[in-house]
């Protein structure tokens, strides 16, 4: 009765069909079957005739002072959303997504900086889970951009002693690069 307990699924995976199993945590019914929703270790209940999955790592929600590092999803003037992919170093699949608030710049040249853009890889910290809200800061040397790409022809982009400069179009990007950006492989 246990032979398929325990086993490694995948999204989506089938996992039962709804007929004989109900579905349980991170598993949901599409059409008679029950696929698995995320990564993971197959759960079947026999009492409770329902099947889960237990998430593959764990999806522990980010606290004040974690590290975390993800790519940005959408990049606004003021705000951006990062995709976490790591806590602390470790992969979470829990697809937790934190704010990026972005602040003014001082000095009155007008513009705002560019901090982050779309698709750009980050290190940040936790500041606050308020409200279940995950605001992240950049704002120290070891945080910010530590991986891109051209903006212009989409190459990757090489640390140039701070400066960002693309070697293939020599496009220059300005952002918040962390004080690593640049470096192979990337360290979350
Ligand atoms: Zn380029």
């Amino acid at each position: 009765m246990k032979s398929d307990n325990q086993k490694k699924v995948l999204p989506g995976d089938a996992l039962a069909v709804s007929e004989e199993f109900l579905p349980g945590r991170n598993a949901y019914d599409a059409n008679g079957t029950i696929r698995a929703l995320l990564m993971g270790t197959m759960i079947k209940d026999l009492g409770q005739r329902e099947v889960s999955v237990k998430p593959a790592v764990a999806a522990r929600m980010p606290d004040v002072g974690d590290i975390v590092t993800g790519q940005i999803e959408t990049a606004q003037s003021s705000v951006s959303n990062l995709k976490i992919y790591y806590v602390n170093g470790t992969p979470t699949a829990a697809g937790f997504v934190g704010l990026i608030f972005l602040r003014e710049e001082r000095g009155g040249r007008g513009a705002r900086r560019t901090q982050v853009r779309l698709g750009d890889i980050v290190r940040a910290k936790v500041v606050s889970t308020v409200n279940a809200m995950i605001h992240l800061s950049i704002n120290e040397p070891r945080l910010g951009v530590i991986a891109t790409l051209c903006s212009n022809c989409g190459r990757p982009i090489s640390d140039q002693g701070g400066r960002a400069r693309c070697n293939e179009c020599g496009n220059q990007e300005d952002r918040k690069f962390a004080d690593d950006f640049g470096r192979e492989p990337i360290q979350p």
